[in-house]
């Protein structure tokens, strides 16, 4: 393992109010200290004022206590760790695209947009319920619209589509990797090569090669061949998914023997600056800077 793709920094971390996540959060800020990160990003599934999801995710009353108790563990633990604040978020419908506008302004640090689902005026649906060919050109066109809106930090399991029916890579489903590499590419947004399936066995058979659903192999080579850029993301649900939980060579590996070039945490640094200066409110003062 080289320095240069040790896995140190993660952007993409749950809490228990989401109804599917477990532990404290500080015990998610000691289990990554304990294993050597130097940034941690929470990144909480979003909770909307609009929709209540209860088992998906937390209540939007619950908002205000998410920031203060991340921007706490940040003052607490300043010495050992960067902590960073932000949500997890599907591409919204028009009627609630006022809403990630709202969370820059109440103080949070960056969006990723993990988009599980299909949002229309008053309701959701998973993609994965949905017929599969439909769902899987509207997953690629939304994913490009929110690509192109400049809220987001990463594109988190770009490939997720491979998880809802396991089919080969593909057909409608190459095709919706090319526009979403394509978009990446464009606007310079990175794609994030997510642990998730590694840590619950979730396999597709790719003919050649039996691979995890996601990071789905043929479209992460197509990534590289087409020159976009990636990051990881653990997706940590439990605090020991930072830790011993989660096979961290085994994505070292991923990302050198694919060729894919890496968005690294000084530049993910960067990038949350320019989305705060982009979109945050200039009365907001960090809790630490
Ligand atoms: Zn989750
Ligand atoms: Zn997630």
């Amino acid at each position: 393992m080289s320095d240069t793709t040790k896995i140190d920094y993660n952007f993409h971390t749950h809490t228990a109010r989401c109804g599917h996540a477990y532990g404290k959060d500080s015990e998610y800020v000691e289990q990554a200290i304990a294993h050597g990160f130097s940034d941690l990003g929470f990144s909480d599934h979003a909770m909307f004022p609009f929709l209540r999801q209860p088992g998906m995710r937390g209540d939007y009353s619950e908002v205000p206590d998410y920031i203060n108790s991340v921007r706490l563990l940040q003052e607490k633990f300043a010495s050992k760790i960067k902590i960073f604040l932000g949500f997890e978020t599907e591409w919204l419908d028009e009627s609630h695209r006022s809403y990630y506008e709202e969370m820059y302004r109440m103080g949070i640090d960056y969006f990723i947009l993990g988009h599980h689902m299909l949002f229309s005026k008053d309701k959701a649906e998973f993609f994965a319920f949905l017929p599969i060919e439909e769902a899987v050109e509207t997953y690629a066109k939304q994913v490009v619209e929110a690509i192109e809106s400049g809220y987001f930090l990463y594109v988190a399991h770009p490939d997720f589509y491979m998880s809802w029916h396991r089919l080969p890579f593909s057909g409608k489903m190459e095709e919706a990797a090319r526009k979403i590499i394509a978009a990446s590419i464009e606007h310079d947004i990175p794609l994030e090569v997510n642990m998730v399936p590694s840590r619950r066995h979730q396999y597709v058979d790719y003919g050649k090669e039996r691979g995890f659903a996601y990071p789905c192999p043929p479209f992460w080579e197509l990534a590289s061949k087409m020159g976009a850029k990636c990051t990881v993301g653990v997706d940590a649900h439990m605090p020991s998914d930072l830790s011993t939980g989660s096979d961290f060579s085994y994505f070292e590996h991923f990302v050198e023997s694919k060729g894919l070039k890496v968005v690294r945490k000084e530049e993910l640094e960067e990038r949350i600056a320019k989305l705060k200066k982009a979109h945050g409110s200039p009365f907001h003062t960090p809790a630490r800077d």
